[in-house]
Order: C-alpha cells, then sequence, then structure tokens
C-alpha cells in the first residue's frame, strides 16, 4: 500500500469513474440495462458485467467494467434491482442473523405453499 498524498488519491478517483457508454455515444443510464452480472476471478481483478439496450439507437451492447472501478450510481441507479447490489447491500448489512434465516424459511414456505401439494402430505 502507498499514500502519497491526497492529490494524487484524487486522480485516482477520477480516473476510475466508469460511465458506460454505447458505440453511438449515447451514454447508458439504470433504465436501459438488462442485466449486471459479477465475474470473480482468482488470478486478476473481479469483473462486472453490464448488459445494456441503449436508448437512441437501440443496440444491444456489453461491457466489463473492473469491480474497483464499477459504481452503481453512474447509471443513476436506485431502483435496479441485481445481483451486484445485493452483494453491496448484504455486505453493508452484515451477517444474516438465525431469525432472519427462520424468516425466510417462513416466506419460503408461503411462496410454495399450494393447496394441491398440502392434499397430497395429509
Ligand atoms: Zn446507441
Amino acid at each position: 500500500m502507498s499514500c502519497e498524498g491526497s492529490s494524487r488519491d484524487r486522480g485516482y478517483r477520477e480516473i476510475n469513474r466508469t460511465v458506460i457508454r454505447c458505440s453511438c455515444g449515447h451514454r447508458i443510464v439504470s433504465k436501459e440495462v438488462i442485466q449486471t452480472g459479477l465475474y470473480l476471478s482468482v488470478l486478476g481483478p473481479s469483473f462486472v458485467y453490464v448488459r445494456y439496450r441503449c436508448g437512441r439507437c437501440k443496440r444491444v451492447g456489453e461491457k466489463l467494467v473492473q469491480e474497483d472501478a464499477w459504481d452503481p450510481s453512474v447509471l443513476g441507479a436506485s431502483r435496479v434491482h441485481t445481483e451486484e447490489s445485493d452483494r453491496h447491500r448484504f455486505r453493508d448489512m452484515g451477517e444474516i442473523t438465525p431469525e432472519e434465516v427462520i424468516e425466510f424459511h417462513y416466506a419460503l414456505g408461503r411462496l410454495s405453499a399450494d393447496p394441491e401439494e398440502e392434499a397430497n402430505q395429509h
């Protein structure tokens, strides 16, 4: 780790500010994103995979962004529900408590509860 002052740090941040642009030059926003995923690599940096449909030229494109440089807010995303945002959310939430696991278990039960299945069990 090297820390050579705040000015260098600031420059680093600006370089890494990732904006996704279509080949036509249109800046992609969250509602145009079809899918995001995470590629974990043991050899190098991990990448975030972003697939989008351009709102201007309607072409579908893909982009890989280094995970360190990826900031979902560049898409203006607040409602977009992706694995990547979940991952960060869970990280912020910390460990899952036993109470949450139990609650999840019952929530699943409610989802899969259908009359036919119950009839077969009794
Ligand atoms: Zn485009």
